[in-house]
């Protein structure tokens, strides 16, 4: 189910069912001269529906931008600043605390979002420890990156190996094929398998990763292998919710 095709009385009578809700959260970043630059986002979007559908849970709207200075060398990507993004990961989950939910499950699909999400959990747990005179109600975040349940590890390992890499993944491109098989491209990748290493900002980035890819064999991925992990994460993912927003 998701939110921005609901009602508010549709929402209100949800809230007497369940008091937590998943937001996909992503980013707008170059994935290589064959990813797309929704990548993160698309993947945690349709992980995230296909969560929803399987968990019966409220799917909010899609955190399109992230955290990913470091991709600003390449056309098209766009960043939040650390402090911006986590001001909007408050945001979000104040506007739907006030309405009663409890439970925010973030499915995230950028590497490059988990130390400011966590960053953000930390200065909303702050800021109800600093005002409360009483205990306020249970609010609780969970961080949960698509690709990190054993099953789908298993299955990246069976699929690619050490081609895998760390960005412009075959997996996270497949997982983009598999939802909009009309926008796949193709671009011949050299070297293959993309070089390795560390960055700081984004002209170091871009030093480092001439094509922006990390490690990757990108041309590996195909929208069948990306139905395959769909259903992996998707079944991890939404026993790991029920688990978790029950609990
Ligand atoms: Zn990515």
């Amino acid at each position: 189910m998701q939110l921005q095709l609901l009602t508010w009385p549709e929402v209100e009578a949800y809230l007497r069912t369940s008091r937590a809700i998943i937001l996909p959260i992503g980013s707008t970043e170059q994935h290589g001269p064959i990813g797309l630059i929704g990548t993160d986002a698309i993947c945690a979007e349709t992980i995230a529906r296909g969560v929803g559908e399987a968990a019966d849970a409220l799917v909010g709207p899609t955190v399109a931008l992230g955290m990913a200075q470091h991709h600003l060398g390449f056309p098209g990507s766009i960043s939040l600043r650390p402090s911006t993004l986590i001001a909007v990961l408050r945001d979000i989950v104040e506007s739907l605390a006030r309405h009663g939910f409890e439970r925010f499950y973030f499915l995230n699909g950028h590497g490059g979002n988990i130390a400011t999400v966590s960053a953000a959990f930390s200065e909303i747990y702050a800021a109800r420890s600093l005002a409360a005179a009483v205990d306020p109600p249970a609010l609780k975040c969970k961080l949960q990156n698509w690709w990190q349940s054993a099953a789908v590890q298993q299955l990246i390992k069976e699929l690619y190996g050490d081609a895998e890499g760390s960005h412009a993944t075959p997996s996270e491109v497949a997982i983009t094929q598999f939802a909009y098989p009309a926008a796949i491209k193709s671009a011949r990748l050299d070297p293959p398998v993309a070089p390795r290493g560390s960055f700081t900002d984004a002209a170091d980035y871009r030093r480092n990763f001439p094509d922006g890819r990390i490690g990757a064999n990108s041309a590996l991925a195909t929208p069948e292998a990306g139905r395959r992990l769909y259903e992996a994460a998707v079944a991890a993912i939404a026993a790991d919710y029920r688990q978790w927003a029950a609990g």
